[in-house]
């Protein structure tokens, strides 16, 4: 099996695979790089695992005038910057000691020792500079099956790090076979260890959520979550149930995983939301418990959060989207209010205030069709 793609072959990966091959170590690409080129799906960031020490590879990237950037040092990792793109080179690893999410790591120089650490066997997949795949552990048919399967006895990489419980919903949601279901053992080894969720950050929780939710259909995953336990750990008081739903309606829409949560409802404080997410989120949920029509909504919160309500609503009761919801929703967006406070000289401070919003109200309920002329009579 041979990686072809551009991602591989380019200058500055090349370059960088070969400094650290040229002074006799090995060096590969490693897990999600290798992964999504056998899967055809586009390579964002690019990792390479090595058996020399981290203090080598700093010193041959600084020799070739690379920088080398010290970004996880204690885990062995440092990024070297060939044309612009960085590289994480991290040297093959065992964990000696884990403690449910940080491990105490020795290095090593096995490969099949640094595959044993990773998550799941379709993430411990290596390839040569020269595209050659490595696949100390059976990955790859896995891959093809698009099965999700823990390198080892998924009960014990679970305590080892509980951050793997949702790696596991996230990973099946994005690669998984939808026909095939989630592997049953791994599902029973997640529920015995809901409770470690709790001791994750929550940034790496909300990390792992917004990739789960960003899936083309994260739906029987989420399911699989509530019913193992999970979700309610990390998002308390979610329904699952309207998601599979909002996905089916939004066939022509692209997946948003704020829409995703608006649905599934619960409290977002594990999630570590931007204040701009958290801002849209308050919006959308009062805009959902209101009631307020698509038109008057696309014009106070703009056409993509209006969207996102007008859809969670037809998810959650389960009525049919209005045919002509998107034209409501296009002329709310770029209908503009006529009047400014220079329209009513007369008034000032919280009056001049009130008046207008009194007449933007009005307005709104005109369907945008009252005048100037109109509202000042
Ligand atoms: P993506 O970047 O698309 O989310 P990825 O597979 O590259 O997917 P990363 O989180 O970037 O995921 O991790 C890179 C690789 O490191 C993984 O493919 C896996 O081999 C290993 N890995 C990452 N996190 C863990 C973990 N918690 N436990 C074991 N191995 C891990
Ligand atoms: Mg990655």
């Amino acid at each position: 099996m041979q990686i072809k793609d551009a991602w591989l072959h380019a200058p500055a990966p090349q370059q960088v695979l070969h400094l650290i091959a040229a002074a006799g170590y090995q060096a590969y690409v490693v897990g999600g790089c290798v992964r999504n080129s056998l899967m055809d799906v586009p390579v964002t960031d690019i990792d390479i695992a090595t058996d020399a020490r981290p203090e080598t590879v700093i010193a041959l990237a600084e020799n070739a005038g690379l920088r080398a950037v010290p970004t996880g040092i204690e885990h062995g990792t440092v990024t070297l910057v060939a044309d612009g793109q960085g590289f994480e080179v991290t040297t093959f690893r065992c964990d000696v000691e884990t403690h449910g999410r940080h491990a105490t790591v020795a290095f090593s120089s096995d490969l099949r020792e640094d595959a044993t650490r990773r998550d799941f066997t379709m993430n411990a997949l290596y390839a040569r500079a020269d595209g050659t795949v490595l696949d100390p552990l059976g990955g790859l048919p896995d891959l093809h099956a698009r099965r999700v399967r823990f390198v080892g006895d998924a009960n014990a990489r679970i305590r080892e790090d509980y951050l793997r419980i949702l790696r596991f919903f996230r990973f099946h949601a994005q690669y998984g076979d939808p026909a095939q279901g989630l592997d049953p053992d791994a599902l029973a080894a997640c529920a015995a260890g809901v409770e470690g969720l709790d001791r994750l950050s929550h940034e790496r929780i909300g990390a792992e959520m917004r990739k789960l939710l960003s899936a083309h259909d994260p739906a029987p995953a989420v399911g699989a979550m509530a019913q193992c336990g999970a979700l309610a750990r990390v998002l308390p008081g979610a329904q699952p149930e309207g998601l599979a739903v909002l996905v089916h309606l939004e066939q022509d829409t692209a997946p948003d995983w704020l829409r995703r949560l608006l649905v599934l409802g619960g409290q977002t404080d594990h999630l570590r939301l931007t204040r701009r997410e958290a801002r849209d989120m308050d919006k959308m949920r009062a805009a959902l418990a209101e009631m307020t029509r698509s038109a008057e909504m696309a014009y106070r919160m703009g056409a993509d959060l209006a969207r996102n309500v007008v859809l969670a609503r037809a998810a959650l009761f389960e009525t049919p989207l209005p045919p002509d919801w998107q034209d409501c929703i296009a002329r709310g967006a770029t209908a503009r209010f006529p009047l400014r406070a220079q329209h009513l000289p007369h008034l000032q401070g919280p009056q001049l205030g009130a008046q207008l919003r009194a007449l933007e109200d009005r307005w709104i309920a005109s369907n945008f069709s009252l005048s100037k002329t109109e509202l000042l009579a």
